[in-house]
C-alpha cells in the first residue's frame, strides 16, 4: 500500500489516481510487481499504461513506456506532455521511480521541463525530467544541445 498523498495537488492526486487504476491491468505472473503509469498531456487528456512482462522476461515492458508508447500512438508528433506519475502497488513498496530504460523514453519523449512523480523512500516525489535524467544518451547528443538542455535561459 502506498502512503497518502495528501501532499500532492489535487491535479496530481488524480494523476496518481490513474496510474493506480492502470497498474491493476498489469501483467506481472514473474515478479509480482504490478506499476501503472498516466500521462497528462498538455491537451489535458491522460493517457496510462501498465507493465507487461513476458517469459523471456527481456521483453518485458515497463509501466512508463506502455503509456508513451500509447500516447505517441495516439498524438504522433503533436505528443505533448505535461506530468508522468508512476504508482507500483506491491505490498510494503516504498520506492518506484522509473528504471534507467524508462528514463531514456521519457527523456526522448518529454520536454525536459515537463514534471515526473514517483514514490521514493515512501515520499512522493516530483521532480523535471532534466533532473531525473542529467546525462541522456542520444544519438545527437552534442555539448552544445546539452548545455542548452541544462541551462535553457542562457542560450
Ligand atoms: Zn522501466
Amino acid at each position: 500500500m502506498t502512503p497518502p498523498v495528501a501532499t500532492l495537488s489535487a491535479a496530481d492526486r488524480g494523476l496518481v489516481d490513474a496510474a493506480r487504476t492502470a497498474a491493476g491491468n498489469s501483467y506481472s505472473p514473474f515478479s509480482h510487481f504490478p506499476v501503472g503509469a498516466a500521462l497528462r498531456l498538455a491537451s489535458e487528456e491522460i493517457v496510462t499504461g501498465t507493465n507487461v512482462e513476458t517469459a523471456s522476461y527481456g521483453g518485458t515492458v515497463c509501466a512508463e513506456r506502455s503509456a508513451l508508447v500509447a500516447a505517441r500512438s495516439l498524438k504522433g508528433q503533436d505528443l505533448e506532455i505535461d506530468s508522468l506519475a508512476v504508482v507500483g502497488t506491491a505490498p510494503h513498496l516504498r520506492s518506484c521511480p522509473p528504471c534507467a530504460i524508462c528514463r531514456n523514453m521519457i527523456d526522448e519523449l518529454m520536454s525536459p521541463d515537463a514534471r515526473v512523480l514517483f514514490l521514493f523512500e515512501s515520499v512522493w516525489t516530483a521532480r523535471s525530467v532534466k533532473e531525473l535524467v542529467p546525462f541522456p544518451f542520444a544519438l545527437d547528443r552534442t555539448p552544445a544541445r546539452w548545455w542548452s538542455r541544462m541551462f535553457p535561459r542562457r542560450h
